[in-house]
């Protein structure tokens, strides 16, 4: 794609000759990216795993994201986009026009609370062979009516209504009755599709010792977090019980650490990888 060969490219030991590039499989066609190649594909990963462990949601439990991810760079700098797509569907009552027009604006605005949030922190590669870049973070939100990353159940069903939830990464309910703003509700069940977990326990009082998540990075060191062993009062100790004061602990909270953004270097480190290149990648 690129017409452009070898650079940096190493070959890892016996793997036979050197040939410059990725194997044809790599969207380059089989020569390695150049500095400022583009590259874009597909992701579709366990978070749970891969992301976030931790120990107290079980190994099993899959929480994907499935996104488009796409790099674009210059000598020094560039962008990395990732665009979800979301489909959505009325229930329980929920209007088909007034209330799916509302979620839709919450999803969009709330993939664009985690675009601002990330102007804080740039993705670095320091590929072999050229100069460091610092990509911006981009977000963009699709709506489609078919084959969506995220289906998006609208409901408006009455208070009291169960928490606003997604399963597995892709399923999201929206209940427009529950607590807290759909706003901030939607930002912080977007995080979730992108295979983040939540920073709070659940049934409380928790195990002892204290329960911890264990976010991963590409060149980043590994960041553990560690949640309180009790539940916070006044709420009953069967219930959830917020804790870590992020976005992904805490109902109303908008503070975005750095490690929230580390999946996105994993999947850059290994869209590089498919294209042959064994880079650096972190977020600074
Ligand atoms: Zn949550």
């Amino acid at each position: 794609m690129c017409g452009c060969t070898g650079i940096g490219q190493t070959t890892p030991s016996g793997a036979g000759p050197a040939v410059p590039g990725s194997p044809p499989s790599g969207t380059s066609g089989g020569a390695a990216l150049c500095c400022a190649c583009p590259a874009d594909r597909r992701i579709s990963t366990n978070g749970n795993t891969n992301y976030v462990p931790t120990t107290f949601r079980s190994s099993s439990y899959s929480r994907l994201n499935k996104a488009h991810i796409a790099i674009v760079r210059t000598a020094t700098a560039g962008s990395v986009t990732i665009t979800k797509t979301f489909s959505l569907s009325a229930a329980n009552g929920a209007n088909t026009t007034t209330h799916i027009a509302t979620a839709t604006t919450a999803i969009t605005d709330a993939m664009a609370a985690w675009e601002a949030a990330a102007a804080s922190y740039k993705v670095r590669i320091e590929q072999p062979g050229c100069s460091p870049q610092d990509l911006t973070i981009k977000y963009v939100a699709s709506i489609t009516t078919s084959n969506a990353d995220v289906s998006v159940s609208v409901d408006n069903t009455p208070a009291p209504t169960p928490s606003s939830n997604v399963a597995h990464g892709t399923r999201m309910t929206l209940y427009l009755n529950g607590t807290g703003n759909v706003s901030w509700t939607m930002i912080h069940e977007v995080g979730h599709t992108f295979g983040l977990s939540d920073e709070y326990t659940y049934n409380r009082p928790a195990a002892t010792p204290a329960p911890s998540l264990n976010y991963k990075g590409a060149s980043d060191p590994n960041q553990t977090v560690t949640l309180s062993t009790s539940r916070i009062p006044p709420r009953p100790a069967t219930s959830f019980a917020f804790d870590n004061a992020t976005v992904m602990g805490i109902n109303g909270n908008t503070t975005y650490p750095k490690y929230l953004f580390h999946w996105i270097s994993i999947e850059v480190d290994a869209l590089l990888r498919s294209e042959g290149i064994i880079a650096v990648v972190k977020v600074v």
